[in-house]
């Protein structure tokens, strides 16, 4: 398959270098919260690419780190009083299930930072002699971006932002900073008060290791000094991507990523996500809203993962009726195939243009439209050949990591007059483009049991419960 390489700015083929198996790292959350949908647009999409790699017949092997010591881990562990591994261990285990709803495979090693800190030391070691970090005086040690000249080059600064020369003493000690704060960046911390009891002893006195370090040390442990693909979400391209590099390649001597993949940033109502605007949604918060993981999976696809994706909840509704259109389709190709079944076949028939989309730089949307159009094309087809379709069909499905809901149960329900009222209220308030009341409207009806099913025409009204 070909996709978007960040670094070259071209699509590429996608091979293993060992000629067997794919070697890809992603990196993995920050375990101080629930992941946001937000987050979830960069894992499915990550997951998506292993499924495609997958099901076109290479084998994978996915590293995903868990960031498990950091300013906001230890920070947000002292607030709630418990232990740093305590803390993180449970919201660990809360974005494990998430994934799991989310029908996201697992990753073939997840290591976590707190358990690699000897390999950390022992890069900021091999870093300091090579002159590519040096010791302050309070014990802290920082990189010299200076001694790498390739320093920017994943994010284009190019010499007009990038004067190396000014950075001599210009030196960022917090895990996140901006572009403009241009800087030495921090690879071992010394112990602060704030720190509490989570430090640990090293060359340079009691500490912590900085946040760009350990993807590095743990892709040398598990994946070496060259892999076949490197990702995150596009803001981690600066500067923990163009860090993690100068690590690497300083400490290493190897070329580190062959390719790197950046999802764009999903928004939600055009804008950023955040918990003060209210706009922030977990998987449990659109749960509450009676909305299933496997829709909220669709619309995560369903944009292409270089433009942004603008997330609403009537985007949700969308999902559910096509995911109810899958069904029926995948239901009435089954009931022609006169029982005969099919194994993979490798040939996609009239699902083959889903399959080029998705070869082709990971085009989930441009798949899913796909299936739309082989279920049409396979409509005349019969015994064998529907068979064939389904099992076509089936795979895609399954690159994608898409499971269709079972049939519905076809009872009439009563709806009370109060909640069609509230109904056509909302309706009006939509098409009025007043958002913000349908929006109101619409968590109303939830809260009493129902769900809203916007059509082109009109909406309809399911209980919530499913
Ligand atoms: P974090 O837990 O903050 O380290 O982020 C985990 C992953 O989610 C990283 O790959 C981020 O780049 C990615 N990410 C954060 N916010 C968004 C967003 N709004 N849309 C897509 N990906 C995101
Ligand atoms: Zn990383």
């Amino acid at each position: 398959m070909r996709l978007f390489d960040t670094l070259t700015r071209t699509d590429r083929e996608l091979r293993p270098i060992d000629g067997d198996t794919f070697r890809f790292y992603c990196c993995g959350p920050t375990v101080y919260g629930p992941a946001h949908i937000g987050n979830f647009r960069t894992f499915v999409l990550q997951d998506v690419l292993r499924r495609t790699l997958e099901t076109g017949g290479t084998r994978t092997l996915h590293v995903r780190n868990i960031t498990d010591v950091d300013d906001k881990t230890i920070r947000d562990s002292q607030k709630a009083g418990k232990s740093l591994t305590d803390f993180t261990t449970g919201w660990t285990e809360i974005f494990h299930g998430d994934c799991e709803k989310l029908a996201c495979l697992p990753p073939h090693i997840e290591p976590g930072a707190v358990e690699h800190i000897p390999q950390q030391i022992a890069m900021i070691e091999k870093l300091i002699e090579k002159g590519n970090a040096y010791a302050s005086d309070d014990g802290s040690v920082y990189f010299k971006i200076s001694s790498f000249p390739n320093y920017g080059k994943l994010s284009r600064l190019d010499t007009r932002e990038l004067d190396l020369g000014k950075t001599q003493n210009a030196r960022a000690n917090s895990d996140e900073y901006e572009k403009d704060s241009l800087s030495d960046f921090v690879l071992w911390k010394s112990r602060r008060a704030e720190d509490g009891e989570n430090f640990w002893e090293s060359p340079w006195g009691e500490g912590r290791p900085g946040w760009h370090l350990e993807c590095s040390a743990m892709i040398q442990e598990y994946l070496g000094d060259t892999f076949d693909l490197h990702s995150g979400g596009v803001d981690l391209v600066f500067p923990h991507h163009e860090n993690e590099i100068a690590q690497s390649e300083c400490a290493c001597g190897g070329h580190f990523a062959a390719h790197w993949f950046h999802i764009t940033h999903l928004l939600v109502d055009g804008g950023k996500m955040s918990k003060s605007l209210g706009n922030l949604y977990t998987l449990e918060d659109l749960a509450k809203l009676g909305f299933s993981p496997m829709e909220v999976r669709y619309v995560l696809i369903g944009a292409h993962y270089r433009k942004p994706l603008n997330f609403t909840l009537d985007s949700l509704t969308g999902a559910r009726e096509a995911l109810a259109k899958l069904a029926k389709g995948a239901r009435a190709l089954a009931a022609k195939t006169g029982g005969e079944t099919r194994f993979d076949t490798v040939d996609f028939g009239p699902f083959q243009s889903a399959w080029d989309s998705l070869e082709n730089d990971l085009n989930t949307p441009g798949a899913l439209g796909g299936i739309f159009t082989g279920l049409r094309q396979s409509a005349n087809l019969t015994g064998g050949e529907a068979a064939k379709a389904l099992a076509a069909m089936n795979r895609i499905l399954r690159a994608l990591g898409l499971t269709l809901p079972e049939e519905a149960e076809q009872e009439a329900v009563e709806i009370p007059a109060a909640i069609r009222t509230l109904a056509d209220e909302r309706w009006q308030a939509r098409t009025e483009k007043n958002w913000a009341k349908s929006d109101e409207l619409r968590a109303r009806l939830t809260a009493e049991g129902w769900t809203v099913l916007d059509g082109k025409d009109g909406y309809s009204l399911e209980p919530a419960a499913r």
